[in-house]
């Protein structure tokens, strides 16, 4: 298993782990397989989506935003409520298939890790099934 450290800078933003994740996959000799990538917050995502336009980041999150509004008529004494729904809906993991050792993503698509409380010190998983 690898971890991947990631520093968030903003409350809400979409981080590229792709080379980090193609980096444990090359570290661990994977050939072919399946990467999970899981990270183990309760107020982070991870999601593979668009890659060459940061306006589809900006909409997702946006999107997210107008979805679950920080503020509401939430009980949690924290007061982070919305990252926790935020997390839920986006979900904590994405699978990757690894072919030729290679992650096999689309043309536009990243493996996308989400803050939704930041800006924090975060981490995430990948264990590679071959
Ligand atoms: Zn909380």
């Amino acid at each position: 298993m690898k971890e991947i450290a990631i520093q968030s800078r903003s409350r809400c933003e979409m981080i590229d782990i792709t080379a980090a994740v193609q980096k444990a996959a090359g570290e661990e000799n994977i050939l072919s397989g399946i990467g999970v990538v899981y990270t183990l917050h309760t107020t982070a995502a991870v999601t593979i989506n668009e890659n060459a336009d940061p306006d589809v980041r900006r909409d997702i999150l946006a999107a997210l935003e107008r979805a679950v509004p920080l503020v509401a008529d939430y009980r949690h004494a924290e007061g982070n409520s919305a990252a926790h729904v935020k997390s839920s809906l986006v979900g904590v993991s994405e699978m990757v298939i690894v072919e030729n050792g290679r992650l096999v993503l689309g043309t536009w698509q990243s493996l996308f890790f989400c803050e939704f409380d930041g800006p924090r010190s975060r981490k995430v998983l990948v264990k590679f099934i071959t």
